[in-house]
């Protein structure tokens, strides 16, 4: 099967975390400066596209995430 970079983190396997939005603290603020316990003050978090390869399958429907009752690969 062919393997294309991944169009979400562009083949970097990293994507900005989606709770501190990339900034490595929590979003709520006034009291303590927190770390985000999500990525851990990275502000980056594992792709989730292509699980942290950069890479993803070539499908006809990139964009279509479409569950499929059937698995009718041979
Ligand atoms: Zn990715
Ligand atoms: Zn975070």
């Amino acid at each position: 099967m062919m393997k294309e970079t991944c169009a979400v983190c562009y083949g970097t396997g990293a994507v900005k975390c989606e709770v501190c939005g990339g900034s490595g603290e929590m979003p709520f603020t006034g009291l303590l400066d927190q770390e985000c316990l999500k990525c851990k003050g990275s502000g980056r978090a594992v792709c989730r596209r292509c699980a942290g390869s950069g890479l993803t399958d070539v499908r006809p429907e990139p964009e279509v995430e479409a569950v499929l009752p059937e698995d009718g690969r041979g």
